[in-house]
């Protein structure tokens, strides 16, 4: 603190893993403040008491986090403590009243929120296993949100594609959060419709006919989604994937004169190409869904497509469809 002065709060905060202590000393810890999160107050707590009167106006911050997520009992963060309560176990499809996932998450909001001077959230808005897919959560986005500021958070991190610029609809879910970010209830439909007006030209109508279709195929009855889905996942039906391509084939003719209009559009034709290359390859290839992902990658520069180590980005999938497409070639020619 003394050396980077310029900073509101400090964060000491456990790894980014579920390996915490073990020992005697840090369990009978955790059996006195409620759990692992009582180990971490008790521990920033000290922290704080030992730079408040040098630095009064700075705080200390800690997460509420995967093991740490549950607030802890019989003790209580300092008045230069910030929390920051991160929703990473959330199902980003539905409100956090209205599902089975997110209900244990909401009595730790309302818990921390009853304990935490400053409450902050870390958020998570995308798909981070393969941001490009399609995630339907255009009015849980708003319900959330409203959820942190009832219960007293007072600062946000919405955590999007940060690593690259693939995300489905990034620039529509950017602005969406930000107009959400300063008024929590604000008319998201409203919002919609601006925004695809103003940055779609003729092809909003058909950008908002595709977000119906989300709504209705990936939202259908029994689908939930936390923000690691991948390819398979059962919301991503054959019939979203041939209805979805149509529709964007509808918005592309519809700007087909304006290159600027085009480039928008085409650009989130991108996980749909992928799906049907990964899903339904031989319709993929008939369909020009590998040489328009190409197309598309090229186009917007996009390499990184997850934020995992093991998962395949934009040139591994260009490798494989290539290969596919061969195979095919092949195939046929040998018939
Ligand atoms: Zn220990
Ligand atoms: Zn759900």
């Amino acid at each position: 603190m003394r050396r980077e002065p310029d900073y509101l709060i400090y964060s000491m905060e456990q790894n980014d893993n579920w390996q915490y202590c073990t020992c005697e000393a840090c369990q009978a810890l955790a059996e006195k403040y409620g759990g692992q999160s009582g180990i971490m107050v008790w521990f920033v707590n000290q922290v704080a008491d030992a730079v408040k009167d040098e630095f009064p106006d700075k705080f200390v911050g800690t997460f509420a986090y995967q093991y740490t997520r549950h607030a802890p009992k019989n003790i209580v963060p300092r008045e230069n403590v910030v929390i920051r309560l991160c929703s990473i176990e959330c199902c980003m499809l539905h409100d956090y009243d209205d599902c089975e996932q997110n209900k244990p998450f909401l009595q730790d909001l309302k818990d921390w929120s009853a304990i935490a001077p400053h409450l902050y959230i870390w958020d998570y808005v995308t798909d981070f296993r393969l941001y490009c897919l399609p995630t339907a959560n255009w009015n849980t986005l708003q319900t959330h949100l409203q959820d942190y500021v009832n219960n007293n958070a007072i600062g946000i991190l919405e955590e999007g594609d940060y690593q690259t610029v693939s995300c489905e609809f990034r620039e529509m879910r950017s602005w969406l959060l930000s107009k959400l970010m300063w008024d929590c209830n604000a008319d998201v439909k409203s919002l919609i419709q601006d925004f695809t007006d103003g940055y779609y030209g003729a092809a909003a109508p058909y950008i908002r006919e595709y977000l119906e279709l989300e709504e209705r195929i990936l939202l259908r009855e029994g689908m939930h989604t936390l923000c690691y889905a991948d390819v398979w996942h059962e919301m991503y039906s054959d019939e979203f994937i041939t209805e979805g391509r149509r529709i964007m084939g509808e918005a592309k003719a519809a700007v087909a004169n304006n290159p600027d209009l085009l480039k928008r559009v085409e650009k989130e034709e991108l996980p749909l190409c992928l799906l049907q290359m990964v899903r339904m390859p031989q319709e993929g290839i008939k369909n020009g869904a590998d040489t328009l992902f190409q197309k598309i990658v090229r186009q917007e520069g996009i390499n990184k497509m997850t934020e995992w180590r093991h998962e395949k980005n934009a040139d591994d999938y260009i490798q494989s469809f290539q290969q596919m497409a061969r195979e095919a070639k092949e195939e046929q020619s040998t018939k």
